[in-house]
């Protein structure tokens, strides 16, 4: 089955209905691009640039920060960069950042909300992002938004730096991974270029579950109804709109998972690189008109169990 699914990993992931699913590589380092785009990658749908501050004693300036966006993008020859903005804070510290102590650090002062409190790191990094780009398509997005203020706050930044530094292909969009972005998805959906769904913080988030817990985190599943209906929620917000979704935590690669994303409507799916090949096969498996008979009643069941039952049974 991998073998098969080998042979097939640079082809396009269709439906047996013909709906095509974008299928990208989540990376955490630039230097990973080339292995992403061999292993099949259509795009990298989630650059982490944590590592690009944690590598370094002190906030790596523009131009060390461009060298790293352009290697991504130079590898990536044409295909889409979907890049999240730094997201520490909480508990993920950086040494150079003093941050005050926390109570409850997953609660507190982490992506886009220190960020904005930090907008002079946050505008460096878009500079870089923005003159790295050089014609090729770049996506840019920002984590934990929970809030419209804190979207509207980050693209005003965008809009004042891209009028100085002018990019022909740029969205601008956020990452759905706070309950509230997706509650209030119609609205934000008027405004982003895109959603991106990352699907371990929404589940943390939603089921009030520390995804790192050692004894509850096997209950933090994706495939709880509550946080299946947010992301239906997203989709059918953003498709109004005529905006597109991907989804970008762990879910995208279950296999169990695949058909209730695909007939939720998702357009994007975006993994590690040893899972695109896979996903694809999943893909090119499914008619899409049934997936979104199977989600609509997936919805409608009490827990993550029964959806994973119900799935089995199904396929
Ligand atoms: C997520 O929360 O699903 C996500 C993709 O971001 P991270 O795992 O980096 O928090
Ligand atoms: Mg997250």
């Amino acid at each position: 089955r991998q073998r098969l699914a080998d042979a097939r990993r640079l082809e396009p992931a269709v439906t047996r209905d013909g709906r095509r699913v974008e299928v990208a590589a989540n990376l955490g380092s630039s230097a990973e691009t080339a292995d992403a785009v061999e292993q099949g990658a259509e795009a990298i749908g989630l650059l982490r640039t944590e590592l690009v501050f944690m590598n370094h004693a002190q906030a790596p300036d523009q131009a060390t920060q461009e060298v790293e966006y352009r290697r991504v993008l130079d590898a990536l020859d044409g295909r889409p960069l979907v890049v999240r903005t730094l997201d520490v804070g909480g508990d993920k510290p950086l040494s150079y950042w003093p941050m005050p102590a926390e109570e409850n650090p997953f609660l507190g002062v982490r992506g886009i909300r220190l960020s904005l409190q930090r907008p002079e790191v946050l505008e460096v990094q878009l500079r870089a992002l923005l003159a790295s780009a050089e014609g090729r398509p770049l996506r840019i997005m920002f984590p934990m938004v929970g809030f419209m203020e804190e979207w509207r706050a980050a693209r005003q930044l965008v809009d004042r730096l891209r009028a100085e530094i002018p990019v022909a292909d740029l969205q601008v969009g956020i990452m759905i991974e706070v309950p509230s972005a997706a509650l209030i998805a119609p609205a934000l959906a008027a405004e982003v270029d895109f959603f991106s769904i990352g699907t371990n913080d929404l589940t943390q988030y939603t089921l009030a579950i520390d995804r790192g817990h050692p004894s509850l985190s096997g209950q933090a599943d994706g495939l709880h109804p509550a946080v299946l209906r947010l992301i239906g929620m997203t989709v059918e917000a953003a498709h109004a709109h005529g905006k597109w979704v991907g989804v970008c935590g762990e879910l995208a690669a279950d296999t169990l998972a695949v058909p209730l994303l695909i007939g939720l409507g998702v357009d994007e799916l975006s993994v590690s690189a040893r899972s695109i090949a896979l996903v694809k096969a999943r893909v090119r498996e499914l008619d899409q008109a049934r997936c979104r008979q199977l989600a609509q009643q997936a919805l409608n069941l009490p827990g993550a169990a029964e959806v994973r039952a119900f799935v089995t049974e199904q396929d």
